[in-house]
């Protein structure tokens, strides 16, 4: 089970997109997966790359569509582990309004976010998860609006599923996609996944210096979503490990009435005619 390929990732040196590459290869090797069993899909944005550089099913999509493509990948064949992927700009601007309705969907995937404050593929501009006073190129006086809370967010639209990591802890970035895979619902994994070449304050060693790993937290209970909230506010979202997780809601696939047995990707789809005329009927 290799989940490597042999294309080259042309990320700038030390950009922390390379990590969580790695940690997803490991992940799904860990969990058992077979390179044909997992789709990764991705929007736009440097990290939309990341499609291109698992061996497994890939999907580039365009800017802000990682998730409804991947939503419709996993409803048309369930058998498949899909992983939607991209960047802060990529899920919290123009891909929001998909990002909070597939959270309360629950719909069984793993949204991994490399969230590195910052647009880089287009060379530098404020995005929605840079701080106030930000300055860019787009914000050269400094970012009038506060940074976007991505993880309350997530407690707040419904998400099954909140983690957050960052790039240079592959060990618990691993193991908690290994858990978002094996979660029977929406996964949402914001990764800390810091830009060298733009993003000159939110560095490795700025997040060093900030990050409170949850684990260190005596007693605190990811079952428990008001803890979860209190923590992610007192903190100012600058936390790490498993935020939050609800074992007990069932995921969007069971909830379909109707929905087949046998996935639409192995059922015979021959046209029947007479079944194609009366709905056509019903459109005349
Ligand atoms: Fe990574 Fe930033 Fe380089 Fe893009 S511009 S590859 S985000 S370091």
């Amino acid at each position: 089970k290799d989940f490597r390929n042999n294309v080259k990732p042309n990320w700038c040196p030390g950009c922390g997109d390379f990590s969580v590459q790695a940690s997803i290869q490991r992940a799904a090797a860990n969990v058992g997966l077979e390179p044909e069993g997992l789709a990764v899909v991705s929007g736009i944005g440097c990290s939309g790359r990341i499609s291109g550089y698992i061996n497994s099913y890939g999907f580039h999509g365009i800017h802000g569509r990682a998730l409804p493509i991947a939503q419709g990948l996993k409803m048309a064949n369930r058998d498949l582990t899909v992983i939607a992927s991209g960047g802060d700009g990529d899920g919290f601007a123009i891909g929001m309004g998909h990002t909070i309705h597939a959270m309360r969907r629950n719909i069984d995937i793993t949204y991994i976010v490399m969230d590195n404050q910052i647009y880089g593929l287009t060379k530098g501009q404020t995005s929605p998860r840079s701080s106030a006073g930000f300055k860019t190129k787009s914000t050269p006086q400094g970012a009038i609006e506060p940074a976007l809370a991505p993880m309350e967010m997530a407690l707040t639209a419904g998400a099954t599923f909140v983690a957050q990591s960052f790039s240079s802890d592959l060990k618990e970035l691993t193991a908690l996609i290994e858990a978002g895979i094996q979660h029977k619902g929406f996964s949402v994994i914001n990764v800390f996944s810091p830009c060298v070449t733009y993003n000159k304050i939110n560095t490795y060693d700025w997040f060093k210096e900030n990050l409170t790993k949850l684990s260190d937290i005596e007693g605190y209970d990811p079952s428990n979503r008001e803890e979860a909230m209190n923590t992610l506010m007192r903190k100012d979202g600058l936390v790490t490990g498993l935020i939050y997780q609800n074992q007990e809601q069932p995921s969007y696939q069971e909830l379909v009435t109707g929905y087949s047995t046998e996935p639409l990707a192995h059922q015979d789809i021959k046209l029947d005619e007479q079944k194609f005329d009366e709905l056509l009927k019903e459109f005349m």
